[in-house]
């Protein structure tokens, strides 16, 4: 047998991982990559002059290990916390990993693990039920309504008779756009015996009050996950990271393993940082082209669900794998995510979002 001729059934595998997918939205080199929810904007040059002098200025350092628990960088997102939700909030409310992914990682890996369970309302981020997976979670999904809305009192009432360990609110909801009010979650929030994690990965574009407002009533519960990969136009940088009560930073501080944001990232995200204000200045523009392509969505006859992110679910096809690829082979890439009749599509600039309308006027229903 040579190197290349193992298959994954000859491997000692868990048993619980067999026949899963990975995670997996494709990497195709199109003309106009609208599939991942990114900011279509690149970094200012100003910002990316002061990542790179940052990232010099670490690199003398690389020898040593990092700060273990990015201190510095933990105020300054307390700071950007702070001031965008109103709610005072210092380093030891906040942490920080690789991504929300491996915050919601650590999340899983400190509250749920074996014999417990995560309940999450479903469609939703498809990474949920996956880490939950990795982690050994018993994920125990919940239907949303038709219109991809959460009825939250019959939605509490599920979670108080569940009882599951973790529950993953997201809002705005990835792949479907809509957020739930402050007063759905606080629903929950007094349901749910356990943690409630609220995923606001996409929370700058929703003019909603973020759940951060929340943490002071309900403070052994509540952890609100963020993101500087939409907004802020950090995706490839890896930053995410979470508010809550200073004992669940001490919780996730049992399961992270040490070092595990580099110098380089660190340095990175607290330059990206200190030009919040030009980067979220995309926001108000992608938002108002969100809203322009789901209004021309409406005059071509399609049915776009209703966003507060930068992106928008819509149908309806007859057969929604055959339009994707009708779009890709248009040079335009969405995202198929396995709603039926339905295709998600990223806001971009207005060239490429014209771009996806002209093609949706070609593509197959
Ligand atoms: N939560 C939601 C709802 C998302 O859509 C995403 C990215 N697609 C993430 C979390 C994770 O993003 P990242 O790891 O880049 O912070």
């Amino acid at each position: 047998m040579s190197l290349d001729d193992v298959t994954l059934d000859q491997l000692p595998l868990r048993e619980d991982l067999r026949g899963r997918s990975p995670y997996g939205a494709p990497q195709l080199d199109v003309p106009v990559r609208l599939n991942t929810n990114e900011n279509p904007y690149p970094p200012p040059p100003g910002l990316v002059d002061d990542v790179t002098v940052a990232v010099r200025a670490a690199a003398a350092d690389l020898h040593r290990y990092p700060d273990r628990d990015a201190v510095e960088l933990r105020r300054d997102l307390a700071a950007y916390l702070s001031g965008a939700t109103g709610v005072a909030l210092t380093e030891r409310n906040l942490w920080a990993a690789n991504g929300s992914n491996e915050v919601l990682q650590q999340i899983l890996q400190a509250f749920g693990g074996p014999g417990r369970t995560a309940l999450g309302f479903e469609p939703s981020y498809s990474m949920h039920p996956i880490i939950a997976a990795g982690t050994r979670t018993d994920w125990v999904p919940t239907p949303r309504r038709p219109d991809f809305t959460v009825d939250t009192d019959r939605a509490a009432e599920i979670v108080a008779e569940r009882r599951p360990d973790v529950v993953f609110v997201t809002s705005p909801n990835n792949p479907t756009g809509g957020s739930i009010p402050l007063s759905g979650l606080g629903s929950l929030l007094r349901a749910a015996p356990g943690i409630v994690v609220v995923d606001e990965a996409y929370a700058e574009f929703s003019a909603r009050p973020s759940a951060v407002r929340l943490l002071a009533d309900h403070p052994a519960t509540l952890i609100v996950s963020r993101t500087m990969s939409k907004a802020f136009a950090f995706a490839g940088g890896r930053l995410g990271y979470l508010a809550a009560t200073p004992a669940v930073v001490d919780a996730l501080q049992l399961v992270r393993l040490p070092y595990h944001l580099s110098v380089l990232t660190q340095a990175a995200a607290r330059a990206a940082l200190r030009h919040a204000g030009e980067t979220l200045a995309s926001v108000a523009t992608l938002a108002a082209e969100r809203d322009r392509v789901v209004e021309a969505l409406r005059g071509l006859g399609f049915e776009p669900v209703p966003s507060d992110a930068n992106f928008i679910l819509f149908g309806r096809f007859a057969d929604a794998p055959a339009a994707w690829r009708a779009y890709v082979d248009a040079g335009v890439l969405v995202r198929d995510v396995g709603i039926e009749g339905h295709l998600r599509v990223s806001v971009g600039t207005p060239e490429e979002n014209d771009a996806f309308l002209a093609a949706s006027k070609e593509v197959p229903r």
